[in-house]
């Protein structure tokens, strides 16, 4: 486990910094769109999807207590200050220069806060939390707006029967036919190849393999067949892995892999799926990158991008290889070491692989 906050800046002044592709321009409303302070300390928000967050901490000083802010891209219309209670001396939406907005959290003197330990977790696309402190007394809820809105999908498909409010689109994988295709995962390296290894020793070869397994499990119960280039640690070179897919006449090839940096760098994190050539391969490429993206909120999106790797370039079918994150990177070494995220990319890709099979297949 690495600590999130181990950056010596961070003994002054500042810290965490959230990187995503997109950008808002300038003029565009503030993409801070709800906040909360929960009763247990927790403080909430909802932003616009794919929010740049930067967040610090500053200690008291002779003018103010321990602040603590965060900064959202997008212009705020009306700055306001609002009242706080228990260990929150009050609450400040500013915009600190043009096009920006700016969250402050003053806190009274008293408040003994560890901001060493602090988090920001992205919960959703749009949706992030941060524990700050443990309330002593009784804390009220201080906030604007809610949390908790689910971001709406405004693609209605219009022949689509109209779904049950239980049935969470974020984990409903579509139908397709039945024995109708057949797909080819393909776990990166193995045995004596172990790949990349990140941060505390995690290594590629265990991370792709344990997803490549639930991949096949989610698309079996979807009556999707499944060959895995490899069930366990051995060493496979690429040809083999190729003229495997080829050989079976498989629909679609999948690789997937975890990403390291050169230098080993903990600020670089990130998703991004490659295709080689043609429609199909890009069409795939773009619904597996799409929902890798929804299950890792705050790690960058490094898009879909055109690549000549092996076993994309040689296989027959459309093949997509997949970089999961980085090990090596802060954000999503953190995540990669626990099934439960292993689980949720896993869903994701088959999610993407299955939406891919029901609009080209
Ligand atoms: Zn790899």
């Amino acid at each position: 486990m690495i600590r999130f906050l181990d950056n010596k800046l961070f003994r002054y002044f500042s810290v965490f910094l959230f990187l995503n592709s997109v950008i808002l321009p300038v003029k565009s409303s503030s993409a801070l769109a709800a906040w909360a302070i929960k009763t247990n300390g927790v403080l909430e928000l909802r932003t616009k999807s794919n929010t740049n967050l930067k967040a610090y901490f500053q200690k008291a000083n002779q003018k103010s207590g321990d602040r603590f802010w965060v900064d959202f891209p997008g212009e705020l219309k009306n700055p306001r200050t609002i009242k706080g209670n228990g260990p929150i001396k009050e609450i400040r939406l500013g915009k600190p220069n043009k096009g920006k907005t700016r969250l402050v959290i003053e806190f009274n003197e008293e408040t003994y806060l560890k901001p060493l330990t602090w988090r920001i977790v992205g919960i959703d696309q749009n949706r992030w939390r941060i524990k700050l402190f443990n309330p002593k007394n009784r804390f009220k809820m201080i906030g604007e707006g809610i949390v908790e809105k689910k971001k709406r999908n405004f693609k209605v498909n219009q022949n689509s029967i109209p779904k049950k409010k239980s049935d969470y689109g974020y984990f409903k994988l579509p139908d397709v036919k039945q024995n109708k295709f057949l797909v080819v995962i393909d776990p990166g390296h193995g045995g004596p190849d172990p790949g990349a290894i990140g941060i505390g020793g995690i290594r590629e070869t265990d991370v792709v393999l344990e997803i490549s397994k639930i991949v096949k499990n989610l698309l079996s119960g979807k009556g999707v067949k499944v060959r895995l280039t490899r069930k366990n640690e051995v060493d496979l070179d690429l040809p083999p892995r190729v003229s495997f897919a080829n050989n079976t006449d498989a629909d679609i090839f999948v690789s997937i892999h975890a990403n390291a940096s050169r230098g080993k760098r903990r600020d670089i994190n990130g998703l991004e799926t490659f295709y080689y050539r043609g429609w199909r391969g890009r069409l795939l490429a773009k619904k597996i990158q799409k929902q890798i993206l929804r299950v890792s909120p705050g790690s960058p999106d490094r898009g879909v991008k055109q690549g000549r790797f092996y076993v994309i370039k040689n296989t027959r079918m459309p093949a997509v290889l997949v970089e999961i994150g980085f090990l090596t990177g802060r954000i999503d070494a953190r995540r990669l070491e626990k099934t439960t995220h292993r689980k949720r990319l896993a869903y994701a890709i088959a999610k993407g692989i299955l939406e891919y099979l029901d609009k080209v297949g």
